[in-house]
């Protein structure tokens, strides 16, 4: 698969777009248009309703932000709305719309929760034409009639298959509710899945158009993804021993809970690495300052929980690190996604426990990538804990991850495959006995006993 994420016959010329928008596009030193770009931003100044879905990193904010700056009228405000899950990306988007179009006469507003209603309300009144915000506070001000839908004609999800799946689908589905004019609805994600696309199009008319510039694989090819097969107790010293040997430059560490991320932050910090946290449960100034000194450049080590992992562009990423697995693979596309952006080399590495093989193979599954293992030298695992220790004498067989792993090795590589993903790969039927290169499976079952 090619690296390039960029169309090759396409300029930004070409795509119809007016000049004052085009100026501001020249000025952010954007040469040619993103293949999603290329092919999105033409049905989009059609009036079409469109679903993009586009690797990370690949420009999808501009992809439907120029076709806005391009189509609102500058005489009218609360034109276009843009949802995002989090406030950060929302703060993020606004940001790259008021850069992308400083020529044009459009302004653009930021809505989110934790910072003042007022100025956000006085923003708007100033003759904000496109809103960007979270649901939460958007519902908020539209309740108070500090906002309005009358003339809203461009609906936008941004993180389309997050802002329909259950925490957010009610708060979604009210607020394209309010919106009585006929509008045009454009949905980007780097992940939607059939169901989400089912759901997606419930809000659309019935000729939207899919465009889809994801091929092979759903990660960027220029992310290098390694897997570390570490045990549970040993994960803080092995993420100390990464951080402090192997250098990363700008990590972002991702962790399943909060209380995880705070915990992990303080025990980095007590051993001098400079590490700073981020999770919903932080105050929004909090919030602020920690995205404000990982965009200058100023903090070598964000750990977070999955409020960042969707969307954010901070260029000098170069390592994200999965300490926890997530639970859902597409969760993993994202996390991975905050590195190698606009065509850059990033890397990412998984820590994987014992019990996690399957969770792993799952992910390959889902990406398409098959995620071999880093080899690294000079960590030595800690000693079994005693409790665990303990726990295994009395009940070797379940909780024994060795003997879990004992019990894998020698199982077929495709076991746990299903039969359909084994006849689309081999339609002749004839297996290989062992993996074939590139292609995925539970290899890693064998692959782990230790
Ligand atoms: P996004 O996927 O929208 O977050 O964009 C990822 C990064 O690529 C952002 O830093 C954008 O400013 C940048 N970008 C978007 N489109 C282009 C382009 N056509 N040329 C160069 N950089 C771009």
């Amino acid at each position: 698969m090619s690296d390039d994420i960029f169309a090759d016959s396409t300029t930004f010329k070409d795509l119809g777009l007016r000049d004052s928008v085009l100026k501001g596009v020249e000025e952010l030193g954007f040469e040619k248009p993103t293949d999603i770009q290329a092919q999105l931003i033409p049905p989009i100044l059609t009036g079409r309703d469109v679903i993009g879905q586009a690797k990370t990193g690949t420009g999808k904010t501009a992809a439907f932000g120029l076709p806005l700056l391009h189509m609102c009228d500058k005489d009218t405000s609360m034109q276009a709305l843009v949802l995002t899950p989090t406030r950060e990306l929302a703060a993020q988007v606004a940001v790259e719309l008021d850069d992308l179009g400083k020529h044009t006469p459009i302004k653009t507003t930021c809505i989110i929760g934790g910072e003042s209603m007022q100025s956000q309300k006085k923003s708007v009144q100033r003759g904000g034409h496109i809103i960007v915000g979270t649901p939460g506070r958007v519902m908020d001000m539209h309740g108070r009639k500090q906002i309005h839908f009358n003339d809203l004609r461009f609906a936008v999800l941004d993180e389309v298959d997050r802002m329909l799946d259950i925490g957010f689908r009610d708060d979604i589905r009210k607020i394209l509710k309010l919106v009585k004019r006929e509008h045009q609805t454009i949905f980007v994600s780097a992940t939607i899945d059939e169901e989400i696309e089912r759901l997606a199009r419930s809000h659309m008319k019935s000729d939207a158009q899919k465009i889809v510039t994801v091929s092979g694989s759903l990660t960027v090819s220029l992310v290098d993804q390694k897997h570390l097969p570490v045990e549970p107790w040993d994960k803080k010293q092995l993420l100390l021993h990464l951080l402090k040997h192997q250098e990363p430059e700008t990590t972002v560490v991702f962790c399943r809970t909060k209380a995880t991320v705070d915990k992990l932050t303080k025990y980095l910090k007590d051993k001098g690495v400079d590490a700073r946290a981020i999770h919903g449960d932080m105050p929004q100034p909090k919030r602020k300052r920690v995205m404000s000194s990982m965009r200058s450049g100023k903090l070598d080590v964000l750990i977070a929980s999955d409020l960042a992992a969707r969307g954010l562009d901070i260029a000098h990423i170069s390592h994200v690190i999965n300490y926890d697995l997530p639970e859902d693979p597409e969760v993993y596309v994202h996390r991975i996604g905050r590195t190698a952006r606009a065509g850059r080399r990033g890397t990412a590495w998984s820590f994987v426990t014992p019990e996690e093989g399957q969770r792993l193979t799952e992910i390959e599954k889902l990406t398409g990538v098959l995620i071999e293992q880093l080899e690294y030298d000079g960590f030595k695992p800690g000693p079994v804990p005693k409790d665990i220790a303990e726990q295994r004498a009395a009940a070797p067989s379940k909780s024994d991850p060795d003997k879990h792993l004992a019990k894998r090795t020698g199982v077929p590589w495709h076991d746990g495959m299903s039969e359909e993903d084994l006849k689309a790969m081999f339609p002749d039927g004839n297996i290989p006995k062992t993996a074939p290169k590139q292609t995925l499976g539970s290899r890693l079952r064998t692959r782990r006993s230790r």
